[in-house]
This record gives structure tokens, C-alpha cells and sequence, in this order.
């Protein structure tokens, strides 16, 4: 039989009020302690306010999108997507697979899961929740972490549960204090970098391009010397900046470290990934033979949509009036090169306001995985995505919120 116990959960997140659920369901006595005057700010915005909860994708491909697959699974195969998808739905949300397996709320509704996390704790007698609750410190006593101090005042309880979030989209209270306030107490910090983000270019498009979306291009970044340092088959949008959608957010994960260390990167959109460049040199020469009465602008239209055709002629240097016949080898040329290997220098990211998720955080190798306690402080667990562990889109990063918190949850009922 358990003994019951009072856990501070420190963030009222996805991950904070999935521990409150699980705990306070166990008959534990919970204190949930948020800075914003209300839980779960990210968690409603999510999924463009639609809540991609999780991936239907089997385990081990769910694994194969996670920075680390041997650190989660434990998590993972505790508390699966499975086991998410089933308490939802105890919880009377109908949910919805859509492409890419990705599960959503069928009411199209983030608000719906926040409000289904948030019902049963809100006026349960076994939780308290403390809102406008800024922790700036952890008590420590003999290795173990016994309270915090919160608003000038200490709590005291007999586990704390520390998910207050990475750094992204800091008005929903994702400051990154997490870091600073387990720094202190000598945790190791992977440097925090912005990721699932949209990335800035030399010289980006013009701004009548914004938002276009390109299906089933493939996108590749390579080194100053032409190595490839990652490559995503998929869709992306244009914009004034730069490049973003959903292979530009995973190839921005991808890049983070190695970007953030210096390296010099260059990204190069292949329009037409199915068809080879020598194929697509004959189509387009063939192209101007057999459409020699129309200009190059409706020619150009054969490969790309109506709102780029102007982009690429000006960059081509062609005349979109002139006649298919007209049309030279070099242009034929110069049409391959945009629409398979034109490069452009990656000068940044769009930064924390925009980012999906932080890459980075409280290291692994001081957390012990079977319980996500602190192999520092003892009662102390971290959950969510304060820790150095992140995913693809696709659902997989709120499913780190939710398995961790469960799996810290189990560690504190079996003490
Ligand atoms: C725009 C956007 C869309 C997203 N969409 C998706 C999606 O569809 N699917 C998906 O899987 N992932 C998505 N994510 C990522 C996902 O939201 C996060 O990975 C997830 O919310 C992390 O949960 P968490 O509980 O660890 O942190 P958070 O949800 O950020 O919660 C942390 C909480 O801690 C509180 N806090 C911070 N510091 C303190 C302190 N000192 N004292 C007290 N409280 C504190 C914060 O106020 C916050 O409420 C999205 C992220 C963004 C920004």
C-alpha cells in the first residue's frame, strides 16, 4: 500500500497538470504551483489551437523521432500514446487521426484537452492550485529537496516535481527558469536553443510570397564545402524571411547544435525531387520546342505555381514575355538550377517567439530514466520539456510532457 505524500509540481503545463491528474487520482496530496494567472497557456495554442496531442505511428517509429530514443522509452512504454489517447477518451474527448498519424481532438479544439486535464483537479480536495506562483528557488535539505520558495514564502512538501518548460513562446510563462533554477543547484544545462522554427535566408522572397506553400519538395542543407548535413522530403512555406512549415521546422531541430556552434550552412529547395536533373534539363528544352508560341512565363508554370513564376524569371534573368522559341539553352539552364540546386546562406532562425520547442535543457545523464528522479537531489523529478529531450512535429513533443510526468508520478505512488 502507498504511503500518501504531498508533491509541489512546479508548472501547470501539459506535463505539470498530467502529474496533478495522475497523482491526485492515486489519493496524493498535490500543490500545483503556477506563475501565470492561469495553467496551461502553451498547451491551448498548440497545434495552431487544434492540440496535436500525440502520434498514432507504432512504438518504435514514434521512438525513431525522438532526440533520444533510449533516455524516453522507459517513459514511453509506461505511459504510451495509446495510454494518452485512452484517458482522453475516459474522458469523454473524441479524438481524430489525421495524415501523417497525427491525433487531434475531433472538435478541432486544444481548449478541450486543457479543459479535460484541468476538470478533475480544479475542485478536487487532494489539490490545490496556486496560480500567479513564481518559484524562484528549491529547498534543499541533506540532499533531498524539501520545498521551495515561491512569492517569499516557503512550501514544504515530500516530492517536488519541477516542469516548468523550455524557453519558447515566453508569454505563456515558458521563460526557461527551470534552467536557472536547477543551475543552481549544480545540474548540467545543455545550452537551450530555439527549434521547430522557421529559418532566415540571405535573401529570402518577396513579400507577395508569403506563406506560399511548395508540397513534396525536397529540402537539403549542406556545408560551405557541399556536404550534406541534413535532408527532408516533404512540404515547406516561403516567406519574407526565409523558409518555414513542416520540413523547415524538422530540419531547423536538426541543424540547431551545429548551426548554433558556427557552421556555415546553405539550404537549397529541389522542386521537382522526382524527376532527375538531366530528365528535367530534356523536359524543360523540350519544353521551349514544343510550346514555341507561348512566352516563358505560362511555360514556367509546367513546373512550379502561378505565384512563382515571377520569382524565379526575375532570378533566372528571363524575359517573361519571350517566346518558347526564343528561349536559349542557358535558360533551360538557368530554369534547372533554380528549380533543383539554387542555394542561399542560412543567416538564423525566427528565434524564441516563434519556435516550437526548445532543444536542449537539463542533461540526461543526471536523471535517471526509470523514475525521472535527479541523480543530484534526491525527491526531486524532472519532467517535460525542461529536459534535454525533444522530437519532431507531429505530436511526439507533448507526448514527452505527458509520458515523463506519468512516469514520475508512478516513481513518487511506489515510494
Ligand atoms: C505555438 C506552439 C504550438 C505547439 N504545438 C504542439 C503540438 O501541436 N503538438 C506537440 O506535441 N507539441 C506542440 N508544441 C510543443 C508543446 O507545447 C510543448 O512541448 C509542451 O507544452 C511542453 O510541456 P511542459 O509542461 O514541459 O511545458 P509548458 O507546457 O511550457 O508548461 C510549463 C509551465 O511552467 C510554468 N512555469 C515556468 N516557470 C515557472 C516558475 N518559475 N514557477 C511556476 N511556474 C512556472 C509556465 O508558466 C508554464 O505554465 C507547441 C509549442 C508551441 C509554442
Amino acid at each position: 500500500m502507498a504511503t500518501m505524500h504531498t508533491t509541489l509540481i512546479i508548472g501547470g503545463g501539459a506535463s505539470g497538470l498530467m502529474a496533478a491528474n495522475i497523482l491526485s487520482k492515486e489519493g496524493q496530496k498535490v500543490i500545483l504551483l503556477e506563475k501565470k494567472h492561469q495553467c496551461g497557456l502553451k498547451l491551448r495554442i498548440t497545434g495552431k489551437g487544434r492540440c496535436n496531442l500525440t502520434n498514432a505511428c507504432d512504438k518504435d517509429e514514434f521512438l525513431s523521432h525522438v532526440s533520444d530514443a533510449d533516455f524516453f522509452a522507459p517513459a514511453f512504454y509506461w505511459f504510451d500514446n495509446k495510454d494518452l489517447m485512452s484517458f482522453f477518451e475516459q474522458k469523454d474527448i473524441e479524438l481524430k487521426v489525421e495524415r501523417g498519424n497525427r491525433v487531434y481532438p475531433a472538435s478541432g479544439k486544444a481548449n478541450d484537452i486543457f479543459f479535460a486535464l484541468l476538470q478533475d483537479i480544479e475542485h478536487n480536495e487532494n489539490v490545490e492550485i496556486i496560480k500567479n506562483c513564481d518559484v524562484k528557488h528549491l529547498i534543499i535539505e541533506d540532499g533531498r529537496a524539501i520545498g521551495v520558495v515561491a512569492n517569499n514564502q516557503r512550501i514544504l512538501a515530500d516530492n517536488i516535481i519541477i516542469c516548468t518548460g523550455g524557453r519558447t513562446y515566453p508569454t505563456t510563462g515558458a521563460t526557461g527558469d527551470g534552467y536557472r533554477i536547477l543551475k543552481l543547484l549544480n545540474h548540467k544545462i545543455t545550452k537551450p536553443l530555439p527549434a521547430l522554427v522557421g529559418l532566415r535566408t540571405q535573401s529570402g522572397y518577396p513579400s507577395e510570397l508569403q506563406n506560399l506553400e511548395i508540397k513534396h519538395c525536397k529540402v537539403t542543407i549542406t556545408d560551405k564545402n557541399k556536404n550534406i548535413i541534413a535532408s527532408r522530403f516533404g512540404d515547406m512555406t516561403l516567406d519574407e524571411y526565409g523558409v518555414s512549415g513542416p520540413i523547415i521546422l524538422s530540419l531547423s531541430r536538426d541543424i540547431a547544435k551545429d548551426f548554433d556552434a558556427g557552421e556555415e550552412m546553405f539550404l537549397s529547395i529541389d522542386f521537382k525531387p522526382k524527376i532527375d536533373k538531366d530528365k528535367l534539363y530534356q523536359e524543360i528544352l523540350a519544353a521551349f520546342k514544343e510550346r514555341r508560341t507561348e512566352n516563358a512565363s505560362s511555360i514556367v508554370r509546367k513546373w512550379v505555381q502561378k505565384p512563382l513564376v515571377n520569382e524565379i524569371l526575375s532570378t533566372c534573368k528571363i524575359n517573361p514575355k519571350t517566346m518558347g522559341y526564343k528561349l536559349t539553352e542557358r535558360d533551360a539552364k538557368s530554369l534547372l538550377w533554380y528549380l533543383k540546386f539554387r542555394s542561399e546562406e542560412i543567416i538564423g532562425d525566427m528565434g524564441w517567439n516563434e519556435a516550437i520547442i526548445t532543444k536542449g535543457g537539463v542533461a540526461l545523464n543526471e536523471v535517471d530514466k526509470h523514475t525521472l528522479q535527479s541523480k543530484k537531489i534526491k525527491n526531486l523529478y524532472i519532467t517535460g520539456e525542461l529536459l534535454d529531450l525533444d522530437a519532431d512535429t507531429g505530436g511526439y513533443n507533448l507526448q514527452i510532457a505527458f509520458s515523463t510526468a506519468a512516469l514520475a508520478c508512478k516513481a513518487i505512488a511506489n515510494q
